[in-house]
């Protein structure tokens, strides 16, 4: 098949067959968020009200932000995505008023997915430090949960890698009363995302996915994919050599013998570190 560029501004819609490793997280994301949101009709019959807000928990780069978006793509909802530490930097009065406009906007386009990520920044424990601003935003953010009606047809997904991080007051009924756990694969799951991440790749016969997924103890998601470039870019390099740079375009029988083998994955182990292990060295 021919090599297209993507297009500009084209919306890259994620899927749930996008996500590795985290079947029955997407179940029960599909029970919470998916099914009120196409079926409120559902929920109007047993005369219960729908969740209002998910809490997504999980360490970073499991697909906490991937599965939100997914989520919102399988489910036609409009999308609204909130940085936590974004929206407190702003000026004063600023981030009340961009949190209303985003709810406003959900409200518009409903069904609606709202998404906060580091929800722990906007909203720390009262016990941590917390400014004048997170009080503020707090207050906001618990006044505009409040205010959304069942029959609304909006959730609010929030994610933490810290759950106990997060005020309490977030957590009580009608509001971040859901929690989903959001974890680190197993080495079943590091082989379903290996899959994800190599879909487009042309593979060396001598890649085994398995032995990898074996090999890549402790990686989460996102290492998985860093993992995953870091081998083609291995690739491109030893292939480099051989192909003739000032060509206009590289012709196809050239191209046809790029491909990502065994060793280039060996090689891009030693480069790339479990996100987790990181930070332990970084702590050490
Ligand atoms: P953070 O807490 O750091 O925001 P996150 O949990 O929201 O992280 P994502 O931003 O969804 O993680 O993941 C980052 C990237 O890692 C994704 O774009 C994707 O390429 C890859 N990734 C993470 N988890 C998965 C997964 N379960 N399956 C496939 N790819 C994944």
């Amino acid at each position: 098949p021919e090599y297209e560029a993507p297009k500009e501004g084209r919306r890259i819609d994620v899927t749930y067959d996008d996500l590795g490793g985290l079947g029955s997280t997407i179940d029960q994301v599909r029970e919470m968020v998916e099914l009120p949101l196409r079926h409120p009709e559902l929920f109007q019959r047993l005369g219960v009200d729908p969740p209002k807000g998910v809490l997504l928990y999980g360490p970073p780069g499991t697909g906490k932000t991937r599965l939100a978006r997914a989520v919102a793509n399988e489910s036609e909802a409009h999308f609204l995505q909130i940085a936590g530490p974004e929206i407190i930097g702003s000026q004063y009065g600023e981030s009340e008023k961009r949190l209303r406009e985003i709810f406003e906007e959900a409200d518009q386009n409903a069904p609606s997915i709202i998404f906060i990520d580091e929800i722990d920044s906007i909203a720390p424990k009262r016990d941590e430090v917390r400014g004048e601003m997170e009080r503020r935003l707090v207050a906001t953010l618990l006044t505009l949960m409040d205010g959304i009606k069942p029959r609304q047809n909006t959730v609010v997904i929030a994610a933490t890698n810290r759950p106990d991080a997060v005020d309490e007051a977030l957590r009580r009924p009608g509001r971040f009363d859901r929690e989903i756990v959001v974890g680190v694969p197993d080495q079943a799951g590091r082989r379903e995302i290996l899959g994800i991440h190599t879909r487009g790749m042309p593979l060396g016969d001598d890649v085994d996915l398995d032995e990898l997924a074996r090999s890549a103890y402790g990686f989460v998601g996102a290492d998985i994919a860093a993992l995953s470039r870091e081998a083609a870019i291995e690739a491109l390099r030893r292939m480099l050599p051989e192909i003739d740079l000032e060509e206009n375009t590289i012709p196809n029988e050239v191209l046809e013998k790029l491909d990502v083998q065994r060793s280039d994955f060996v090689a891009a182990l030693k480069r790339v570190q479990p996100s987790a292990l990181r930070e332990i060295m970084i702590q050490a």
